[in-house]
């Protein structure tokens, strides 16, 4: 496999290959529609000036407008961004949701930049996209390296240039500027809903269950707290700076405080220090990468030792992997369900935002966890019918809505 993009092309022909769609569907979606590159310049706190590359790439929107997030990372690249938007117009049309798929970045460290840096940075991505974006057109929500400031200030850079005070452009924001409550925590809330009905449909007591988490950002953190309160047990963290872990199980909510103040688990004083590289080999019930792509491979899968893989984070297993994954038994719940609750909240901050309306927390969550139910039901019983992943059924109940629909408006 040569890159991201590979895998989710390999994804999407697998799962075709086990029902009878369209073939002219499957080309259609093999590309995306606009992959747009910009270069702005942006000068840094010491005076210089630098240029940063920005991708904001549109998948598909025969749902409706194109949605997906905006990614800060070194690693961002045309093929990764590419990638993450075609899971966005899988994982909506899955949810049921009126969007397409889309996703952004910019290539940079977000570790490295200062406040006002970061600032000056989203600011003018935002405005180097502007023409391509808008409430009824594309609407991006924070990821990885990204959050609700950032969102704010990118709000903040369409407003000005629009002479606007529409704030529906944007998901994923803080509450004062139009957020909605239950979006901070709603990847991981939806993350540990499918964990909750795997448990139930397989007769697991998740209680003094032992799971292992990659990543203890936004989604990390928060799967990590709710997993706490159903009396399950971390016993392995690992972020971007070391891996740590402890037979008797970190306490999340104290490592949550330390990764707000200090950004990182590198100076979290309790568990012992491991290799990065034995981090999947940790004995575990319950596997959670929860940070970055193609983490599991064939050279780790081999001595991968639990019952469930949950991919909060989106595209962690290779191909290889998969296989091998497979052949042991163990279950894989995919990123585009598993990490799906995020756009379901965003869908609830976009309804509100145009319809000026403000819903309390429970009523958000109570929502996203009936959809998530509702999701997590249906694709099970079409995997179960069809003999077939839980994966490949993400893929084709989602291929066959947005088939019906081109065949319907007959596109081409
Ligand atoms: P985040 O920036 O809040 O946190 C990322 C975490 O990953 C941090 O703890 C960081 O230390 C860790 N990390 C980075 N590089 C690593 C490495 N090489 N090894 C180990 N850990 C590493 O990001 P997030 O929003 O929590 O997103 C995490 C994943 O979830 C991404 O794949 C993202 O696409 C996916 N996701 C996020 C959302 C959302 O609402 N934020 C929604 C759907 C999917």
């Amino acid at each position: 496999m040569n890159s991201l993009y590979d895998l989710v092309l390999f994804q999407f022909k697998e799962a075709v290959s086990k029902d009878t769609i369209d073939e002219d569907i499957v080309e259609y979606l093999s590309a995306p529609k606009h992959e747009i590159i910009t270069n702005f310049p942006i000068r840094l706190d010491s005076g210089k000036i630098k240029m940063f590359k920005g991708y904001r790439v549109q998948h598909n929107n025969v749902l409706g407008p194109y949605k997906g997030g905006i990614r800060f990372s070194n690693d961002v690249h045309l093929n990764e961004v590419k990638s993450l938007a075609f899971w966005m117009t899988i994982k909506c049309a899955l949810q049921d949701l009126p969007y397409g798929g889309a996703k952004g970045g910019v290539q940079l460290n977000p570790y490295e930049y200062s406040q006002s840096e970061l600032e000056r940075i989203s600011k003018e991505y935002c405005n180097s996209i502007y023409k391509y974006i808008g409430d009824n057109k594309d609407i991006p929500a924070p990821d990885m390296g990204t959050n609700s400031q950032i969102m704010d200030w990118m709000v903040d850079a369409y407003q000005k240039k629009g002479n606007i005070h529409n704030n529906s452009v944007f998901t994923g924001k803080s509450i004062e500027c139009g957020g909605s409550q239950g979006r901070v925590e709603a990847t991981g809330y939806g993350v540990v809903e499918c964990i909750k009905l795997w448990a139930k449909l397989n007769n697991v007591d998740l209680c003094g269950k032992t799971y292992i988490i990659q990543g203890f950002g936004n989604v990390g953190s928060h799967t990590a707290l709710l997993l706490s309160m159903l009396g399950m047990i971390c016993v392995g963290i690992q972020d971007h700076t070391r891996t740590i872990t402890t037979e008797e199980g970190f306490n999340v909510y104290k490592v949550k405080k330390h990764c707000d103040t200090h950004k990182s688990i590198k100076e979290y004083q309790f568990g012992t220090n491991i290799d990065d590289k034995d981090f999947f080999s940790i004995k575990c019930d319950i596997i959670i990468p929860a940070a970055k792509e193609l983490v599991i491979t064939k050279e780790n899968a081999d001595t991968i030792d639990c019952s469930l893989i949950v991919e909060a984070a989106n595209g962690p297993i290779d191909i290889d992997a998969e296989n091998i994954l497979y052949n042991k038994n163990i279950t894989i719940i995919p990123d585009i369900l598993a990490n799906s609750g995020g756009v379901v909240v965003s869908y609830y901050e976009w309804l509100q935002n145009l319809r000026r309306e403000y819903w309390d927390k429970e009523n958000v969550l109570n929502k996203l966890s009936n959809k998530m139910n509702s999701t997590f039901n249906k694709i099970y019983e079409l995997a179960k019918s069809k003999n077939i992943s839980i994966r490949d059924a993400c893929y084709i109940y989602s291929i066959k809505r947005i088939e019906k629909i081109i065949l319907n408006k007959k596109l081409f």
